[in-house]
């Protein structure tokens, strides 16, 4: 039996991560500030713990409970994230310190608080953007964020590599959960055209790759990319 640890496992792609890995017979434990709103589909025994990813403390007691629960960590999805929109000549800092506290230091914080009970042969995946890999207007302090997300992840890939430890990168391209749910229809349509598959993804689609990602075994340091496409055109579309 092995144990997860979601970050942002009460909706969106956190949640389907959580649905998946209990699926398979996981033990899960998630994180985020408010409970999920509907446990429907949840196994009895996933372990919601509230904690804020942006606060060191709440972090360290969220862990030690994960611990207590079901002893180490195997694999751990991090998840936890936000979007605040802007252009650097429109960004507030707030806003800023917001997305990077939550995006790229929470991740950091997770990361430095589970090593210690990671088991041998564990595996962390980070969940990034591809605004975090090629310029997008108006996503200053988030492509920000989930670019430094990048160097996390290798940086930690070498450092963790001699216990065994695997740490990737999952890269989605525009997927419907909360995050994406206030854009305006012509926006939408706007990023939908822009994308070679001529569709968004879904919370599932991403957790298929980010359950792969923690299961594979000769992989680290790895960033990829579960996007329709997105990356591979220069911006033409279809
Ligand atoms: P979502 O549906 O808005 O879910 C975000 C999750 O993060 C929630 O569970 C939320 O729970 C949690 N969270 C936010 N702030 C937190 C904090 N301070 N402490 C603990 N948990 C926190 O978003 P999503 O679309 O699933 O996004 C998941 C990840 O994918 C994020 O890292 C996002 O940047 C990335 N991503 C999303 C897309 C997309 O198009 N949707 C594209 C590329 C990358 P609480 O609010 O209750 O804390």
């Amino acid at each position: 039996m092995s144990t997860w640890l979601v970050t942002g496992g009460s909706r969106g792609i956190g949640r389907a991560v959580v649905e998946q890995a209990a699926a398979a017979g996981a033990d899960v434990a998630t994180f985020s500030r408010s409970p999920a709103a509907d446990r429907a589909g949840l196994p009895e025994r996933v372990l919601e713990v509230k904690t804020d990813v942006t606060d060191p403390e709440s972090i360290r007691r969220g862990v030690e409970t994960v611990r207590e629960q079901f002893g180490g960590i195997d694999v751990v999805v991090n998840s936890a994230g936000v979007h605040r929109g802007g252009r650097i000549d429109g960004i507030d800092r707030e806003s800023w310190d917001e997305v990077l506290a939550t995006n790229l230091t929470g991740a950091f914080e997770v990361c430095r608080a589970v090593t210690p009970v990671l088991r041998e042969g564990a595996a962390v995946v980070n969940v990034g953007a591809v605004v975090g890999l090629r310029g997008f207007p108006g996503d200053v302090a988030y492509g920000s964020a989930k670019a430094g997300l990048s160097g996390l992840t290798q940086v930690l890939a070498v450092e963790l590599a001699p216990r065994g430890i695997r740490v990737n990168l999952v890269v989605p391209g525009f997927v419907d959960t909360d995050m994406t749910a206030g854009l305006n229809e012509r926006a939408r349509q706007r990023v939908v055209d822009t994308i070679p598959f001529g569709r968004t993804g879904t919370a599932r689609e991403i957790a298929e790759v980010i359950v792969a990602v923690a299961r594979s075994t000769y992989m680290t340091g790895a960033t990829v990319p579960v996007d329709g496409g997105l990356l591979a055109t220069f911006g033409g579309g279809r």
